[in-house]
């Protein structure tokens, strides 16, 4: 699974997907009033392996019309609200916890720089808070195999299997909803 924070091929997967949901919902217009979206992205300075440098702006848009100017933020493969680590070390390290060698989990754990209240606060947020939430209950059901809430998100990352890079743009693509900021029924950290 840690192999996967070393793939610097999924740097193109995500930035792909995260730019395919911009288009979507740019196409779509303003949810208001149908006005055309200008650009308006968020400054993000995300922490991560060394390859998500450059990650700095994350696709946000506007709505052009005077007196509207609805903001819009599209669902995003590579931020997760407004943590400051990358998903897919969200992901990974919180699913690691149950599944790997306690050692190697604090050798990358100390590699990434992560200090061990937040990895504790990762942890206990994926098994209080995210199965908890209107999401997790509403899409649970779409998985093939039922996951178990005691081992998230390493159940996750079986059920969708998410330790080729494949396959974790898929779980992130799953858990997309999830990272627009102030979105309803929705958990932040
Ligand atoms: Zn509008």
């Amino acid at each position: 699974m840690d192999r996967l924070l070393r793939e610097g091929r999924l740097r193109k997967l995500l930035e792909h997907g995260d730019e395919d949901l911009a288009r979507e919902c740019r196409k779509k217009g303003c949810e208001l009033c149908g006005g055309v979206l200008h650009s308006a992205t968020y400054k993000r300075q995300p922490r991560g392996p060394d390859w998500v440098e450059g990650w700095d702006r994350r696709y946000s848009f506007c709505c052009a019309e005077e007196g509207c100017r609805k903001r819009h933020t599209p669902g995003s493969l590579r931020f997760l609200g407004r943590r400051v680590y990358v998903s897919v070390v969200v992901v990974l390290m919180a699913a690691m916890v149950h599944g790997l060698a306690p050692q190697r989990v604090e050798r990358l754990r100390q590699v990434l720089g992560i200090d061990e209240k937040t990895l504790e606060r990762w942890r206990t947020w994926w098994l209080e808070t995210f199965v908890q939430s209107g999401f997790w209950k509403g899409a649970k059901g779409r998985l093939k195999e039922p996951a178990d809430e005691g081992r998230m998100p390493l159940s996750l990352v079986e059920a969708l299997e998410a330790e080729t890079p494949e396959g974790m743009v898929n779980l992130l693509k799953f858990l997309a909803p999830i990272t627009v900021p102030g979105r309803k029924g929705v958990v932040g950290m």
